[in-house]
């Protein structure tokens, strides 16, 4: 096994066991290791600290994956690490609500750049590692004589696989091909999901619980969903009971699907209207249309891919709010959401304050969000925090 070395200094993270060595804090590495072959840490003393995988290519040279030197990251390491992360999983697939939801979690569940979502019968994987790539037959064939899914489709489109030096992946790693549309159920809702050509993995199961805990003050309301994507609070809203829906989104084919879903569950689809359109000028229009709304959802993509674009991407996010909140009618609720990991909720919170100063709006927090119990954050790796949510009360 190759050895790397620690500078001198660095060994606090790697002993509180975050997972990542950034290059920078690399000696010096003994011999040639392949991009992600599994290597050695030791620290300046040449005492062992742990098992990674290494990556010259990436910032994060190494990620780490096993801190006893006793035990062998083999095979049987991979398999254990993902018979755990499944088991965890018990609750949310046990409670019946739902179908659908992350298996394994990368970091968070000690398998680093591996995430693995259950639609279903069929399996949606995105590795973005190239440690990961390498060791996923055993991964897959884990995840099989666990799960025994109908199909396991890698769904590894991400950017950040540049980094890693690896392919874009779209394709089927085991069984058969998802059909155009899998059916999943989430609190008595059916969604179809496009596996293939769908966003991210294809669904956005980190807000199940909370378009529940939403869905519970929209009946009879007149409700705003921005970046509705497939229409997961606009389902939610519908089914509860509210007065209208209003949903937009700049993607043609998640509004097509929302459309579809409606139809799928009988819901009233005179009650809704969807805009294909870019969220920040929809708001501006809505403004200028005199519109109001008593609830608006404000989802975005994430504005801050890392902690040096959070200046810029909180101007972004102030900007959102405060157009939102001019739309709303006094006491309406505004449910604003932040997936950036950059921002946390004290920093979150600060921008809807900066907000409301501007909007000239008073501004009330009457409930939090944050990601459910299949998107777990490791203690040592508080990064793997990404979504928060604040439900505030506007006048
Ligand atoms: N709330 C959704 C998930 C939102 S994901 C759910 O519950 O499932 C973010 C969505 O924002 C994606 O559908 C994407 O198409 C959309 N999007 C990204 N940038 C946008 C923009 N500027 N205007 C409108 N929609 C945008």
């Amino acid at each position: 096994m190759f050895e790397v070395f620690l500078k001198k200094g660095k060994e606090k993270a790697v002993l509180q066991r975050h997972p990542w060595v950034f290059s920078g804090a690399i000696e010096r590495v003994k011999g040639k290791p392949a991009n992600g072959d599994i290597v050695k840490l030791l620290d300046a003393q040449s005492r062992f600290m742990a098992y990674g995988f290494y990556n010259d290519q990436s910032r994060v040279a190494l990620r780490l994956l096993e801190w006893d030197e006793t035990v062998a990251v083999d095979e049987n390491w991979f398999r254990q690490k993902v018979a755990t992360s499944v088991e965890g999983r018990g609750y949310v697939l046990r409670a019946e609500t739902t179908n659908t939801c992350r298996l394994i979690f990368s970091e968070a569940d000690y398998l680093p750049g591996l995430i693995v979502d259950k639609y279903a019968d069929y399996l949606s994987v995105q590795i973005l590692t190239s440690g990961i790539q390498n060791n996923i037959a055993v991964i897959i064939d884990e995840l099989q004589r666990l799960l025994q899914p109908k199909g396991i489709y890698d769904k590894s489109d991400a950017s950040s696989r540049a980094h890693e030096g690896l392919e874009t992946a779209n394709e089927v790693l085991a069984g058969s091909p998802p059909p155009e549309l899998v059916y999943v159920k989430e609190n008595g809702i059916t969604y179809g999901i496009n596996i293939a050509e769908g966003q991210k993995s294809g669904f956005y199961c980190d807000q199940r619980d909370n378009r529940h805990l939403l869905a519970a003050y929209v009946q009879d309301k007149k409700v705003l969903d921005c970046f509705s994507y497939t229409g997961g609070f606009t389902l939610n809203s519908l089914q509860q009971g509210a007065a209208s829906v209003v949903s937009v989104d700049s993607s043609a084919l998640a509004i097509e699907t929302m459309r579809q879903n409606i139809e799928l569950n009988g819901f009233d689809a005179a009650k809704h209207t969807a805009v294909q359109s870019d969220v920040n000028k929809q708001l501006r229009r809505f403004k200028e249309e005199g519109q109001t709304f008593d609830v608006i959802v404000l989802d975005p993509p994430k504005y801050a891919p890392s902690r040096s674009a959070l200046d810029r991407a909180s101007r972004a996010y102030k900007d959102l709010n405060r157009i939102a909140m001019l739309l709303l009618n006094k006491g309406g609720l505004l449910a604003t959401f932040s997936c950036s990991g950059a921002m946390d909720i004290d920093n979150f919170k600060q921008v809807l304050a900066w907000a409301a100063l501007d909007a000239g709006k008073q501004v009330q927090f009457i409930n939090q969000f944050c990601q459910p119990e299949d998107h777990p954050v490791r203690s040592s790796f508080p990064e793997g925090e990404y979504l928060k949510g604040l439900l505030c009360r506007v006048y």
